[in-house]
């Protein structure tokens, strides 16, 4: 089965062809720039090299029509007609209280995902979007949505409730609802794999650390609780957002800074963070190169890896314990600074890396705690897009 994997941002669209059953990726792309001068389409099969093209895209339904056609095309191409496209699978951002796994997309479906809007409203109406170019330019090929969300959807409530009155709950759906669930979800299912053991049997706790990042406790197989929230700006310390702090904080700053609503999200998504608290990048290598010279990427570091370690103490606790913990994400894949400040003074939990191997720098997937080590540490390289080819393959087969 030939799936097309999409993930449509505001004014991008990622895709990637896959064959479902022998998981090997055909080819795989971008279009950037949708509605601006200078649309760019990069598109690399997998046998073949990178090819750049650049034109005018003014919508979503234009960048798939490009998708589509360089899939085709004679130098470019991987398929020979658009009917070998079996299936699409769309990344879609919040899927609410609605979905607790993928589904195929329906008009009810693409209700709820419209009814989402409020909770997400920059990444599920391009979302939406790339599901409406898909049906019209290829009417007959079935859907499938793999929400961000899913995963933790069986969050217990006590986890995913904030300390407000519940009416709120109620009538604006203010509770956690968590983010990077696929990731999440694919990271721990390969842990079990690596350790030989089922997952129904397992605690772990999943670090995905990228430019967004958060962390959550698996218990049995089921997000027990995860540390983005209502949106994703909860939790660790990220690129450009400022993750926990005294929800006050913010009253304050409006009324001192005079700013509005939309200037105090700005504020706390783009301008904080490492880049906030160091003033020279969001990006961790970056923070990492300055490490020793720049007392505030020092601090930046500090403070990232710090509030790492406090989550993973707290979801030790509340899972009664932990197997496993899994980096994942540019950083958690690549970072052995992040790792080993992480971890460091946890060997009293059982918890112990092995230096050598956490300083390997590999692209695979890998145990990296030491011998002697109770709870295994490993690095497993997410696959958010493969989760959408198999999700997408796996119900596209059930439905006929
Ligand atoms: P992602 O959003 O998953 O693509 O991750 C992006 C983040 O990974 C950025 O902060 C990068 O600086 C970080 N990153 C990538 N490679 C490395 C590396 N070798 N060492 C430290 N951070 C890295």
């Amino acid at each position: 089965m030939i799936v097309l994997v999409i993930n449509a941002g505001s004014s991008s669209v990622k895709y990637q062809v896959f064959n479902a059953e022998t998981k090997e990726v055909l080819a795989k792309g971008l279009v950037e720039r949708i509605g601006m001068s200078g649309a760019i389409l990069t598109h690399k099969p997998t046998d073949r090299k990178e090819v750049r093209l650049s034109g005018e895209i003014l919508d979503h339904k234009m960048a798939i029509e490009y998708v589509v056609s360089i899939l085709l095309s004679k130098n470019h191409g991987v398929i020979k007609d658009k009917s070998e496209i079996d299936a699409v699978g769309h990344r879609v951002v919040h899927g609410g209280e609605a979905f607790s796994s993928s589904v195929l997309i329906s008009e009810e479906v693409m209700a709820e995902i419209r009814a989402c809007i409020d909770y997400a409203p920059l990444h599920n109406p391009p979302n939406l979007k790339g599901i409406n170019a898909v049906k019209s330019l290829l009417p007959d090929v079935p859907q499938v949505a793999v929400f961000d969300t899913a995963f933790h959807q069986k969050m217990p409530k006590y986890a995913f409730l904030y300390g407000l009155p519940y009416t709120l709950y109620r009538r604006h759906g203010i509770r956690r609802y968590g983010f990077h669930g696929t990731s999440h979800r694919f990271v721990s299912n390969r842990a079990a794999e690596i350790m030989g053991q089922p997952l129904e049997n397992l605690k772990l706790i999943t670090a995905h650390l990228g430019n967004g990042a958060s962390i959550s406790a698996i218990q049995n197989g089921r997000s027990v609780d995860t540390s983005m929230g209502f949106t994703p700006l909860e939790g660790l310390l990220m690129g450009t957002r400022c993750g926990d702090m005294d929800p006050a904080i913010i009253l304050q700053i409006m009324h001192k800074e005079e700013l509005t609503v939309n200037d105090a999200n700005i504020l706390m998504n783009k301008h904080s963070g490492l880049q906030g608290i160091s003033g020279i990048s969001s990006d961790m290598r970056e923070i990492e190169e300055e490490y020793e010279e720049s007392s505030r990427a020092k601090l930046a570091h500090d403070m990232f890896t710090y509030r790492l370690k406090k989550y993973i103490g707290a979801y030790a606790a509340a899972m009664g314990g932990v197997d496993g913990i899994v980096f994942t994400g540019g950083i958690g894949e690549n970072s052995e600074m992040v790792r080993k400040h992480a971890l460091e003074g946890l060997d009293y939990m059982g918890i112990e890396l092995d230096e050598a191997k956490n300083k390997e720098r590999l692209k695979e997937e890998r145990d990296i705690s030491a011998k002697n080590s109770q709870v295994r540490i490993m690095v497993i390289p997410t696959n958010e897009e493969l989760v959408i080819a198999l999700d997408t393959k796996r119900i596209v087969d059930e439905s006929n």
